[in-house]
């Protein structure tokens, strides 16, 4: 049984309330997005919207408050984001930005990956995980731009047999929020890993940029 109150406000209904709803739709801001300085690295990236109101109250309860009944919502608005990044690539493929072991553990599932494959449900498009945490790193939260890029340099990798995917593709990574771009600067990173035969180009999808400044 789903929980019947609004994800974002509480009142008793639907998983969004008309009202939400309407303030959701009204962070719609799709264009190509850098942070404010860009990360060495930070690839080209579409984002959906802000992160404010309603849509920052969503992406949160999905993620922190077992929200999943709210997977369908956020797959639309990332569907859409991926829709137009994905626009003139012959064969892209979707990478998600990885969780790492510990909070997979905690949660016991990984919500933007569940999110990803909900996409194919509204269009075909093919999804591999081949990113993966290989260190642990702090929590991103009070790091200013550096410290970020300091504290993730490193951090991620490539899963076993990433290789096959990846030579030549032409890759869009996902994820929900862009703050600093230090965390898909660090997985383009990663896909080029030395020795390998990286991917063709890389590209960001993302549901929602914030604006801060750090
Ligand atoms: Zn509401």
């Amino acid at each position: 049984m789903w929980p019947a109150a609004c994800a974002a406000c509480g009142v008793a209904g639907r998983v969004l309330c008309p009202r939400c709803a309407l303030d959701v739709a009204a962070q719609a801001d799709l264009r190509w997005h850098s942070p404010t300085p860009p990360p060495p690295g930070f690839p080209p990236t579409l984002t959906w919207g802000g992160y404010a109101g309603a849509l920052r109250r969503i992406v949160v309860a999905h993620k922190d408050e077992e929200r999943t009944d709210l997977e369908p919502v956020l797959a639309a608005l990332l569907g859409d984001v991926v829709e137009a990044v994905i626009d003139g690539l012959d064969d892209p493929v979707l990478v998600p930005m990885p969780s790492s072991p510990a909070s997979r553990r905690t949660r016991g599932r990984e919500p933007l990956l569940d999110i990803t494959r909900r996409i194919r449900t509204i269009r075909p498009v093919r999804i591999a995980p081949v990113l993966r945490i290989v260190r642990r790193v702090r929590d991103q939260a009070g790091l200013d731009h550096r410290e970020r890029r300091a504290n993730l340099a490193g951090s991620m990798g490539l899963v076993r047999g990433a290789e096959r995917v990846l030579a030549g593709a032409e890759v869009v990574l996902v994820d929900d929020v862009v703050t600093t771009g230090a965390t898909l600067a660090e997985a383009r990173r990663a896909l080029h890993t030395e020795g390998l035969r990286g991917p063709r180009s890389v590209r960001a999808g993302v549901i929602c940029a914030t604006a801060r400044r750090m």
